[in-house]
């Protein structure tokens, strides 16, 4: 039946009103902490880059500069030194809240440890030398305001760099345990034996980074008559071909009577009636084995052994070259170092109290430490880009 149009203006009735349950208006409960720690995180950017610019301006213009401070009666100076700690005060505090807030928004965000050892690096050696250079250009020298200003930000350091390493481990951890999910996922996406099921496990078919033969995937009822599994002459990603992506093989299996058979078949490239074959360039043939369950479960195991040598060889290839790190690290700092005696009262000071006595083997220690996990992350970063991504 035709359905009846109203044409008068009377006015439509109102759709009834769904009333949205009281529980789901703001979301969830981690959903509200998470915009909670949102705003915590940008007003605690803010305050913290205020007292940033207010202290490099201090620094930076020259205003806690001998040839000022020299200048102020003691109650200025006094007072300059009061600015100072307060701020740090603020600093910190805005810098202990927009920690906690990175850690509630953006735990799982792996960029954050590098940012946060970023922020330690410059609070550590970079306001020093930065100072250094634009007094060495501006003629200025060292106050103690200034002093206390560099010796302040070398403690902000630890408030960063403490969490930067930690996350960067933990990104590490996170690396690690999910590897097998990343192979899930591509495994699941493979276009070629998509849900093809894992056959029954057994010594033969669990051989680790083994043939194709030699893995889950290879069928009993193929591998019989698969010319690759006869001849033994693989694995299938070797020979660009094989049972998931190459119908030929599994037709072949599936109608030749004996293998010999098969085989002659095999070597007369059969067209199964579909005209001429056709015919694959090298790089066609890689993309298959990209896409193939087969091959994408040989990554997963060439992961997880890249992964182990990576976590094994590269803190031992540290310690083993320890005392050359050490030497570089040391060159450094004691670059830094003569840098930083230049802002000292009449050049007989002692340059940046944290490069000094116990902290300097301390910081020294820290800086090696800190350059083996980043190294260790970025390496195990680029064996899963090797694996899962260019899947060599
Ligand atoms: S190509 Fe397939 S059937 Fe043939 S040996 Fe490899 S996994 Fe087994």
């Amino acid at each position: 039946m035709a359905e009846r149009v109203d044409l008068t203006e009377a006015p439509l009735p109102r759709a009834p009103r769904v009333k949205r349950p009281k529980g789901n208006q703001r979301g969830t409960g981690v959903a509200k902490l998470d915009e909670i720690a949102v705003k915590v995180l940008g007003g605690a950017a803010i305050v913290a880059g205020l007292m940033l610019l207010y202290l490099l301006w201090g620094l930076l213009s020259g205003a806690w500069s001998h040839e000022v401070v020299g200048h102020m009666t003691h109650a200025q100076k006094g007072l300059q030194l009061a600015n100072i700690a307060l701020v740090f005060q603020i600093l910190d505090a805005a810098s202990f809240l927009l920690i906690v807030a990175l850690l509630v928004s953006c735990a799982r965000a792996e960029g954050v440890g590098y940012w946060l050892l970023g922020g330690a690096a410059f609070f550590a050696v970079g306001t020093s030398f930065l100072t250094e250079q634009v007094y060495g250009y501006s003629h200025h020298t060292a106050s103690n305001a200034s002093q206390l200003a560099l010796t302040d930000f070398g403690s902000l350091a630890w408030m960063y760099g403490i969490p930067g390493v930690l996350w960067t481990v933990l990104d590490i951890y996170r690396r690690v345990a999910s590897a097998a999910d990343v192979a899930a996922v591509h495994r699941a996406n493979a276009k070629y034996g998509h849900g093809v099921p894992k056959q029954k496990a057994t010594a033969q078919r669990q051989v680790f980074l083994g043939r194709c033969w030699e893995g889950p995937f290879c069928k009993d009822g193929i591998r019989q008559k698969c010319p690759i599994f006869i001849e033994k002459k693989g694995p299938c990603w070797k020979r660009k071909e094989g049972c998931m992506c190459e119908e030929r093989i599994v037709l072949q299996a599936m109608i030749a009577p004996d293998w010999k058979d098969q085989m002659t078949r095999a070597n007369q490239a059969l067209t199964m009636g579909t005209g001429a074959r056709k015919v694959l360039t090298p790089a066609m043939k890689r993309d298959r084995c990209r896409n193939c369950t087969i091959y994408n479960e040989h990554q997963r195991q060439k992961h997880k052994a890249l992964t182990v040598v990576t976590m094994i060889a590269i803190p031992v290839l540290l310690v083993l070259n320890f005392p050359t790190m050490q030497g570089w690290v040391g060159a450094f700092l004691g670059m830094m170092d003569t840098a930083a005696k230049r802002f000292s009262f009449g050049g007989t000071g002692g340059g940046i109290a944290l490069l000094h006595g116990d902290s300097y083997a301390i910081f020294a220690w820290v800086m090696v430490f800190v350059f083996a996990v980043v190294l260790l992350s970025q390496a195990l970063k680029l064996v899963e880009y090797v694996c899962f991504t260019l899947k060599i």
